[in-house]
């Protein structure tokens, strides 16, 4: 396999074309953004730290029976992955209050949800990542009913695998962010999971160990994402 050029560079990612087609390189680079990338930091180590989480978590949704576009890690901070015809919705899963959720319906942090509540954002820094529903996924044609459907399935599903999995690490799950392309006519789940698309907070004592100690400044980003590694057993 062969990197040919740069597809495109995202905030945190840069994409790579390779002689196949149907593959692509994803890089994980040591940029840090917050806010539509208004925020920006270099933090050298954090590629290589999400490249290994990322590719654990996603080995661990494919044993669980989530489809990824996840093949192999290529490199200390590169991952083969399935070229994605990628849809520009996130799909969010929430298991305890956090962000925006608190703002947009003054609820308190740490609010545990139950149901976990699901919701759809659109993918466009310019629009600031609007939240969307069903309807205006099916009105504007970002993705089929089918579609829909499926990520819902697939992002909910995904959570009864994550759960358990960070529980037994000592970490709650707070809420995620999942984007899903289309590959031959199939959904599979695509970009990242790592503590940058993510909350996890310590179990015990509920201290934050994911991207909001960049967002807000309240701590070592890059301590707590080794601590959440070593605490998987994700050999860095
Ligand atoms: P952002 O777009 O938020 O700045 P990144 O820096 O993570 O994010 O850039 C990675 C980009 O690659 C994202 O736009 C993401 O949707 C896209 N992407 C992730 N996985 C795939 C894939 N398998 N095929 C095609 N594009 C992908
Ligand atoms: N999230 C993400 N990318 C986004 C928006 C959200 O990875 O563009 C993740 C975020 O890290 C959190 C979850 O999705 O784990 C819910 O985010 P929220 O809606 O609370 O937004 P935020 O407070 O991050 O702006």
């Amino acid at each position: 396999m062969k990197i040919l050029g740069e597809l495109y560079a995202g905030k945190a990612k840069t994409v790579l074309r390779t002689d196949d087609p149907d593959a692509l390189v994803l890089r994980f680079r040591d940029d840090a953004t917050a806010f539509d990338g208004v925020k920006h930091a270099r933090l050298p180590g954090k590629g290589t730290v999400n490249n290994k989480v990322n590719a654990f978590v996603m080995e661990r949704l494919e044993r669980g029976g989530i489809p990824t576009h996840f093949i192999r890690l290529l490199s200390d901070h590169e991952s083969l992955v399935r070229r994605l015809d990628m849809i520009p919705v996130e799909c969010v899963v929430r298991n305890l209050a956090a962000g925006s959720l608190c703002k947009r319906l003054g609820v308190e942090e740490g609010r545990e949800l139950d149901p976990p509540v699901f919701e759809f954002f659109l993918k466009n820094d310019e629009l600031h990542d609007p939240m969307i529903n069903e309807s205006h996924i099916r009105t504007f044609r970002w993705a089929t009913e089918e579609e829909v459907a499926r990520m819902k399935a697939l992002t909910l599903q995904a959570n009864a695998i994550l759960k358990p999995l960070f529980q037994e690490a000592g970490l709650l799950l707070v809420d995620y962010k999942l984007e899903f392309g289309r590959f031959h006519g199939q959904v599979l789940l695509g970009d990242e999971f790592t503590p940058d698309g993510c909350r996890l907070w310590d179990a015990e004592s509920r201290r934050k160990l994911d991207k909001d100690l960049f967002r807000h400044d309240l701590g070592d980003l890059m301590q707590a994402y080794h601590e959440v590694a070593h605490r998987l057993g994700v050999p860095l």
